[in-house]
C-alpha cells in the first residue's frame, strides 16, 4: 500500500463502439447480400408450413444463447451471452434464451431458473424469446420419421461395442451396419415400437444414413435417437426416446429462425452434419431454407480459473467451497456475490473479443474490468481492515467533531459525508512502525503525517504488552491543520493514511477473498499448448488440480468501518479507501448489520508477488 490516495484520476471513456471481426464480418456480408431476408417469422417458432404465409422476420438477425439446464452459469458463459445479446442488439435483430433440455438424466427446473436470473443480472433480455428444446420433441420424432422414408436414416440394432467397432479410426474408415439396410417399413415399425417403450435401453439406436467411410467420423452414420427410460423434468413420461444432442440442436436452431448460430470450437466437425441434416429436413418441407449459419469461436479459458462442469461440481459436492454462489468460484452467481460487476463483465467480453483459435486470458484482465466499472460509480468509505488504537493525547477526552469526505472524487455530485473525529481512533498496524525503513512516511516516533480528511498529527510513541506487540500509538493534533480549513495546509507532510472514530465505528465482519488457486493452470505445471486450452474433462492431469487451492483464497476478520457504512444495504458496493472495492454480501447481511465481501483490490498484488 502506498501513501498516496489510490484513486484514478483520469476521466473515464465514453465505451467505444463494438470492434469488427471475424463474426461481425460474416453478418455485415450475410446482410448485405440478403441472405435471410426471405425467411419468414410466425411470431413463433415452427416447421416451414407454420411460416407460410407469415411475412419478412422483423429481426434482421437472430441469435441464440442456448444453455443445458445442468449446472450452473460461469463466466465462461458470460462471454457467450455477451456475444450472442451483443450482437443481436447491435444489428437490430434478436438473441434467443432457449435451453437446450433434450437430455432427461441431468436436468433440472433449479438449474433452468438460476440460468435466467444470471442471465437477467447480466443486463439481457430475450423479450418473448424463451424457449425449450423439449416442445420441438414432436416435430423432431416426426422429421425423423421423415429421414426414414426419404432414405436417409435408419434403426441399427448392434450392441454399443460392436457399433463403436465398426465406426473405424481416424486413419481408418469405418464399415456398414448389417442392419443398414433395413427397409422403410421395418425401420418405421421399430422406431415406433422404440418411441412406446417395446424395446430395453440399448437395443436399438436410430442413426443418420449418410457415409461409413467419410474422413470425418461425425458423418459415419452418427446416433439421432436413443431409448432412455428416464423422466423428463418437463415432457414427464411422454418419451422413453431422446434425440441426441447434435441432431436437435440444427433442428433447434432452424425451427427458431435463427440466422446465426455460435458455438465453440469444439463443433467445428459437426458443422457438415449440421448443414446435411438441415438440408435434408428443408429438402423434404419440413423447415425453410437457407438454413442457419453455424460459426465457431474459441470458448474462454481463464488462469487462476476451472471452467469445467465437472470439477465445478466437485468442488462444491466435496466442501471445498461454501455452494454454488461461494463468492470465489467462476459461477454467475459466485461473481455477484463477489461484487463483480455485470458492466465489467459487458467490459470484459468486448476486451477479449472473440478469435478462432484457443488461448488463455488472463485473470488480471477480468479483475481490471471490475475496478475500471466499479471505479466510476463506487462511493467512497473508510475502513481499517487491521487495526491499532491511535490516542491523540492532547484532545479532550469528551470532544468529538465532524470532518467531511467526499464520496467520489471524480464525481463532487455525489456530495460528502461527515466522519466524526474523537480522542482515540482505529488506524492500520501497518501505518506504525516504532523503526521506519527507508522511503516510509507514516507514523514513527517524531513523524507527521495528515490523518486524511483531518488533522495533522505527530507521533509521540507507542504501547506495547508484554510480548512486544503494539497496542496502542500516541500522538498530538495540531488544531489549526484540520482540512478544507483555511490554511490547513501551511504544514507539509508526506504521509497521509486513513482512520475511523474508535468510539463510533462500526465493527463489521469482512471477508477478503483472493484467487481460488494459487497457480494459474491447475493442476498442470506449465501452461497447456495452444489449440489444447480448453478445461474440460478428458484433459490429462499432470497432477491433481485440487492439490493447487490456495490455502489464502478466503481470510475472514473484523474490520472497524466509518458508522455510515452501519446503514450499507444488501448489494451496495463501495471503495475502501486505500484497499479495494467491496460489496455488502447479499446473503449473510442483515438491516443494520451489513458484512462485507472484497471484490477485488485496488490493485493487482499478484503482479507484485511475481516480481
Ligand atoms: P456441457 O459440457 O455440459 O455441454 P457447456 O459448458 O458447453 O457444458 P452449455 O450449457 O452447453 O455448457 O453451454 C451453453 C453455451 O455456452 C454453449 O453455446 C457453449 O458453447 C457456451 N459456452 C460454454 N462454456 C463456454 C466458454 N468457456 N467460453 C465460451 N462459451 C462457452
Ligand atoms: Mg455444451
Amino acid at each position: 500500500m502506498s501513501d498516496t490516495a489510490p484513486a484514478k484520476n483520469r476521466k473515464i471513456a465514453p465505451h467505444a463502439p463494438p470492434a469488427s471481426n471475424f463474426i461481425r464480418q460474416a453478418i455485415d456480408a450475410d446482410l448485405a447480400q440478403g441472405r435471410f431476408a426471405a425467411r419468414a417469422w410466425g411470431g413463433k417458432p415452427g416447421p416451414a408450413a407454420a411460416h407460410a404465409g407469415a411475412p419478412a422476420d422483423p429481426a434482421k438477425i437472430r441469435t441464440r444463447f442456448p444453455p443445458e439446464p445442468n449446472g450452473y452459469l460461469h463466466i465462461g458463459h458470460a462471454k457467450s451471452i455477451c456475444l450472442n445479446f451483443g450482437l443481436a442488439r447491435d444489428y437490430g435483430g434478436a438473441c434467443h434464451l432457449r435451453f437446450d433440455d433434450t437430455n432427461p438424466e441431468k436436468e433440472e427446473q433449479e438449474y433452468v431458473d438460476s440460468i435466467i436470473g444470471a442471465v437477467q443480472w447480466l443486463g439481457f433480455d430475450w423479450g418473448a424469446n424463451l424457449y425449450y428444446a423439449s416442445d420441438y420433441f414432436d416435430f423432431m420424432y416426426r422429421a425423423a420419421q421423415c429421414l426414414i422414408e426419404t432414405g436417409h436414416a435408419y434403426v441399427d440394432s448392434l450392441p454399443a461395442a460392436e457399433m463403436r467397432a465398426l465406426r473405424g479410426t481416424l486413419t481408418e474408415p469405418g464399415r456398414n451396419s448389417p442392419y443398414r439396410e433395413r427397409s422403410v417399413e421395418e425401420n418405421l415399425q421399430l422406431l415406433r415400437g422404440m418411441r412406446d417403450g417395446a424395446y430395453a435401453e440399448g437395443a436399438h439406436v436410430l442413426r443418420a444414413k449418410i457415409d461409413m467411410a467419410s474422413p470425418n467420423i461425425n458423418l459415419r452414420d452418427p446416433a439421432i435417437y436413443r431409448i432412455r427410460k428416464a423422466a423428463h423434468h418437463r415432457s414427464g413420461d411422454k418419451w422413453c426416446i431422446y434425440p441426441m444432442y447434435t441432431y436437435a440442436h440444427p433442428i433447434e436452431d432452424a425451427l427458431e429462425n435463427i440466422t446465426h448460430s455460435l458455438c465453440t470450437l469444439e463443433f467445428e466437425d459437426q458443422r457438415p452434419f449440421y448443414d446435411w441434416l438441415l438440408e435434408r429436413l428443408a429438402a423434404a418441407g419440413l423447415l425453410q431454407r437457407p438454413p442457419p449459419q453455424q460459426i465457431e469461436f474459441a470458448r474462454l479459458n481463464l488462469t487462476y480459473v476451472v471452467l469445467s462442469k465437472r470439477k465445478l461440481i466437485q468442488l462444491v459436492e466435496e466442501n471445498h467451497v461454501t455452494g454454488w454462489d461461494d463468492p470465489r468460484l467462476p459461477t454467475l452467481v459466485g461473481a455477484r456475490r463477489r461484487g463483480y460487476t455485470p458492466e465489467g463483465f459487458r467490459i470484459f467480453a468486448e476486451r477479449i473479443g472473440v478469435s478462432k483459435s484457443d488461448s488463455w486470458i488472463e485473470y488480471a484482465i477480468l479483475e481490471d474490468c471490475m475496478r475500471e466499472n466499479l471505479n466510476e460509480f463506487a462511493e467512497r468509505r473508510i475502513a481499517v481492515l487491521d487495526p491499532v488504537r491511535l490516542v491523540v493525547d492532547n484532545y479532550p477526552a469528551d470532544q468529538e467533531e465532524a470532518c467531511h469526505a467526499p464520496n467520489h472524487p471524480q464525481q463532487p455530485e455525489l456530495g460528502k459525508r461527515a466522519l466524526p473525529f474523537s480522542k482515540e481512533l482505529w488506524i492500520e498496524r501497518e501505518d506504525f512502525v516504532e523503526i521506519p525503513p527507508k522511503g516510509y512516511f507514516r507514523l514513527f516516533p517524531g513523524n507527521s503525517v495528515r490523518l486524511r480528511y483531518g488533522f495533522v498529527v505527530k507521533c509521540t510513541g507507542c504501547d506495547k504488552d508484554a510480548q512486544g506487540k503494539v497496542i496502542a500509538v500516541h500522538c498530538e493534533y495540531d488544531a489549526d491543520t484540520k482540512s478544507g480549513s483555511p490554511g490547513a495546509d501551511k504544514v507539509k507532510v508526506k504521509g497521509n493514511i486513513h482512520w475511523v472514530s474508535a468510539r463510533h465505528a462500526y465493527a463489521a465482519e469482512v471477508r477478503l477473498y483472493d484467487r481460488l488457486f494459487k497457480t494459474a493452470h491447475p493442476g498442470k505445471s506449465s501452461p497447456p499448448p495452444q489449440g489444447e486450452g480448453r478445461d474440460r474433462g478428458g484433459v490429462d492431469e499432470e497432477r491433481g488440480w485440487l492439490d493447487d487451492l490456495s490455502p489464502d483464497s478466503m481470510k475472514i476478520i473484523t474490520a472497524q468501518l466509518e458508522p455510515a457504512l452501519k446503514n450499507a444495504r444488501p448489494e451496495e458496493r463501495f471503495q475502501f479507501e486505500r484497499h479495494g472495492y467491496f460489496i455488502a454480501d447479499r446473503v449473510d447481511s442483515r438491516p443494520g448489520a451489513p458484512v462485507f465481501n472484497r471484490a477485488v483490490t485496488l490493485r493487482d498484488s499478484w503482479v507484485k508477488q511475481k516480481e
